[in-house]
């Protein structure tokens, strides 16, 4: 062990022993004298940048493999073992390496290259869930590596966005609205669109403290309300094509798929009031597929499984599910064009069953414990708004990008 590394150790663990300080802790624990691996290191300093590292450790907040929770552990012990004439170096059994004999004098300043480290063996990840989402295999699928930061090391991401919290609140919004407008139609149209005005209002306000400016309330409130009014728009005429009840919303859809538990939640479900057929709508405030066919062929190159999913959870609660829908909430300026897939048309029944097939097939991959590596997206658009990409230095780079590099 380099003498200088070992010396920052001690003295770290010395000063944190003193003060608490939980930053020279974790200082102590990325060192290559903790014993931790490098990669797990890092992983528990971000947790601990939320709670003290020990704590962390004791709660085993990062799924890891038998050998790393054993050095984690060992860690921990010993640390807790600290006490004021503890001599580091025997605590944790480092040997210095002996000083390399020269017949060079030494020149203040010099410094003598570390001996390459050799790579470490990869060791295997299960996903540590009983359940599965939609939209953890949609992370899947988009990028192996992205699913991974997200559901195996539960890393730490950015506090939501006024983005996210927009979309939360126009469901909130949407949801209480329905709840007094299950069977929308013309007559209706005035009355709606008031009290959507009010719904909208008390969603924000409810959501006010997730925004980080008072500005940032007011202008993505306007934005919802002059999206909701092109909602009103299209309920309005939808209603009069074809008249439909609100049977559910923000409903639980739960599915075991070969042994997998799949959860998720129904945005809102419809029944066509002259088919008696099921609907089921999904609102989407971020950017989405704009028309059926191209988002046919994400279901079909298995890049997106929610709806899927849905439809054979809602097929299993005995429902006839005839029609697929997104609703685009996200353009104020734009008139409301849900992007609707007919089953049975746009969607064969065979496409929704090898979407269940692969469903299946992933989730089989992800608890085989057999997976060493999770390789990160190749198309870059996928690194754009990713919460990890600051962490990621193998991510693909626009074209543009790499030109500058
Ligand atoms: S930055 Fe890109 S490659 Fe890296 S995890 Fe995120 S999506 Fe995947």
């Amino acid at each position: 062990m380099n003498p200088s590394l070992a010396r920052t150790f001690a003295d770290d663990l010395f000063a944190w022993f003193e003060s608490g300080d939980n930053a020279r802790l974790v200082r102590a624990f990325r060192s290559p004298c903790s014993g931790v691996p490098h990669d797990v290191a890092a992983a528990y300093a971000v947790v601990a940048q939320h709670e003290p590292l020990l704590d962390a450790i004791s709660r085993l907040r990062i799924a890891v493999s038998a050998t790393e929770r054993e050095a984690l552990l060992r860690f921990s012990e010993r640390v807790r073992s600290i006490a004021p004439q503890t001599d580091i170096f025997d605590l944790f059994e480092l040997q210095l390496e002996p000083a390399v004999a020269s017949d060079e004098p030494e020149v203040a300043g010099d410094f003598r290259l570390a001996e390459a480290r050799t790579a470490q063996a990869p060791s295997s990840v299960r996903a540590r869930k009983a359940h599965f989402s939609a939209s953890a295999l949609n992370a899947y699928a988009e990028c192996p590596r992205k699913w991974y930061f997200r559901y195996v090391c539960a890393a730490i991401e950015d506090k939501s966005s006024s983005a996210s919290t927009y979309g939360t609140a126009f469901h909130a919004a949407l949801e209480d609205f329905h709840g007094e407008f299950p069977e929308p139609s013309p007559a209706l149209e005035a009355e709606m669109r008031t009290k959507i005005v009010g719904y909208v209002n008390w969603a924000f306000e409810r959501f006010r403290n997730e925004f980080d400016t008072s500005v940032e309330v007011e202008l993505q409130k306007r934005r919802a309300q002059r999206t909701a009014q092109r909602y009103i728009d299209w309920l309005v005429a939808e209603s009069a094509r074809a008249p439909f009840t609100v049977i559910g919303r923000e409903i639980g859809a739960n599915l075991e798929l070969d042994g997998f538990d799949f959860v998720g939640y129904i945005d809102r479900l419809d029944r066509d009031n002259r088919t008696g057929e099921v609907a089921i709508i999904d609102y989407k405030t971020g950017s989405i597929a704009t028309t059926p066919a191209e988002y046919r062929e994400k279901v079909r190159t298995f890049r997106d499984f929610q709806l899927p999913f849905y439809y054979w959870a809602r097929t299993a609660a005995g429902d006839t599910v005839s029609r697929l829908a997104l609703i685009p909430l996200k353009d104020a300026l734009v008139d409301v064009a849900p992007v609707s897939v007919e089953v049975g048309k746009t969607i064969t029944i065979g496409e929704l069953e090898s979407a269940r097939a692969r469903m299946i097939e992933i989730c089989t991959q992800l608890t085989s414990g057999e997976l060493t590596a999770f390789p990160v997206a190749r198309d870059p658009s996928a690194c754009t708004y990713c919460s990890y990409a600051n962490a990621c230095a193998d991510r693909p780079h626009e074209e543009r990008e790499r030109f500058g590099r």
